[in-house]
């Protein structure tokens, strides 16, 4: 894994720590996480159906974005990690050594040679 993926998630999840760690309440349990996790999932899909899908959204809602609900998505995920002691590089490396291996020959490779450049 490269060291600039390594240390920019590292620096993130640490980021996150130092915000939650200001406060008594700290970490919530991995339930808690797990229902925060599915109700930001569930904003970046009404994001998505209002963008790409067919339900409008009611008149007097407030403007908003997918790349607020990503974004909220990734701090509770580096919250959620960082709550059960879980080095997101290393589960990152993990996850697409897995992917770059069992997916290799799943999709149509692009003919370098054709590519513009
Ligand atoms: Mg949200």
């Amino acid at each position: 894994m490269s060291q600039l993926t390594q240390s920019d998630l590292q620096s993130m999840q640490k980021r996150v720590d130092q915000y939650i760690s200001q406060f008594e309440e700290g970490y919530f349990s991995p339930l808690t996480m797990m229902a925060r996790f599915t109700e930001e999932v569930g904003e970046l899909a009404r994001e998505v159906n209002h963008r790409y899908g067919e339900k409008p959204k009611k008149d007097n809602e407030a403007e908003n974005t997918i790349e607020n609900e990503l974004g909220d998505l990734l701090f509770v995920t580096l919250s959620f990690a960082n709550s059960l002691n879980i080095d997101l590089a290393e589960a990152f490396d993990q996850s697409m050594t897995k992917i770059e291996t069992r997916d290799k020959n799943r999709w149509t490779k692009k003919d370098i040679g054709s590519e513009k450049s």
